[in-house]
């Protein structure tokens, strides 16, 4: 079997052409307010991308770059103050915060509707019940992914690896509204390998750098690679073992360069649709 490496750099770009359009037509340009606590120099790396991508599409981005030792209390009130700008369309915390300060508290303080990363417990709760939401930007971007390869998922049997906030546990829920049978794995999970070769689809998001080989899919299966492990030296590397999967999956995802580019595309994608949405357009 060949299999079809889905080029998530070239949808992500497709993604964010056909979002240039939707920009035009907006009364006043989008704007997308970041929040960056600490010095982590991935998250300086991230912060930077997004920053970069969402400028050259026409979205104005503010970073609100603060001290490692920023108290809840002052983030409570510039977040506050944020959700009461009317010109500011989408709110971002980088994650990870530094350890004295409740990522879950924090999400929480976005107003839901300027949550462009979906990960407010209201948006989250709003995907459960199917109700319109802003959808967390990793797995609205895996969906994505999936469908150009397999548009119909009704009655495929999908398997979550990784059930965090971030990514496993909306994966599941959008996996469900396309009529899909889910298993969500993870860490305590016994049988791994045996409970993935029953999958049709494959999406593995542990930062645990090549936990699944060929022996863990089945033959036609389509396998997403969340993952992103950095090494001291030599490339970043994903959760798949990905020369050995290729000729045994259907389709699959490289790292670098499939899930990661649609996540900042989402990211795109959701603060122009919180835009239209503040500006009455939909
Ligand atoms: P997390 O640490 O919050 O969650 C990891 C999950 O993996 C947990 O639910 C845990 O139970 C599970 N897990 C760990 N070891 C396991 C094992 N041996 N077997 C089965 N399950 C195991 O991480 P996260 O925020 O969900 O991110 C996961 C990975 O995805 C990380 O590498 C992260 O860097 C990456 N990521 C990539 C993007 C992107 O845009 N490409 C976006 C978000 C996260």
């Amino acid at each position: 079997m060949k299999t079809i490496w889905i080029d998530g750099k070239k949808m992500a770009q497709e993604t964010l052409d056909n979002l240039r359009p939707r920009i035009d037509h907006l009364k006043r340009i989008p704007r997308l307010d970041v929040i960056w606590v600490g010095d982590n120099v991935a998250s300086g790396i991230y912060v930077r991308h997004k920053k970069e991508k969402a400028e050259a599409l026409g979205i104005q981005v503010n970073v609100h770059h603060l001290s490692e030792k920023t108290t809840l209390d002052a983030l409570y009130h510039l977040i506050n103050q944020l959700n009461q700008d009317e010109i500011i369309d989408g709110i971002m915390v980088q994650m990870p915060l530094p350890n004295h300060l409740n990522s879950n508290e924090i999400l929480d303080m976005v107003a839901p509707d300027k949550d462009v990363d979906g990960l407010t417990t209201v948006n989250l709760g709003r995907l459960i019940c199917g109700m319109p939401s802003l959808v967390a930007c990793t797995p609205k971007g895996c969906m994505r992914l999936i469908e150009s390869v397999v548009p119909d998922l009704t009655g495929k049997t999908a398997i979550i690896i990784g059930r965090s906030r971030l990514v496993g546990k909306p994966m599941f829920h959008l996996l469900l509204s396309k009529h899909c049978t889910v298993i969500q794995a993870h860490s305590k999970t016994e049988k791994l390998s045996q409970l993935c070769r029953t999958a049709d689809i494959v999406i593995v998001a542990t930062g645990k750098a090549g936990l699944i080989g060929k022996d863990d899919i089945k033959v036609g299966a389509v396998v997403i690679d969340v993952g992103i492990s950095r090494q001291a030296q030599g490339p970043i590397q994903g959760d798949v073992r990905a020369s050995e999967i290729d000729g045994v999956a259907y389709a699959a995802t490289p790292v670098p360069g499939g899930v990661g580019p649609m996540t900042i595309a989402m990211l795109m994608e959701n603060t122009v649709l919180a835009s239209e949405r503040h500006q009455g357009i939909v």
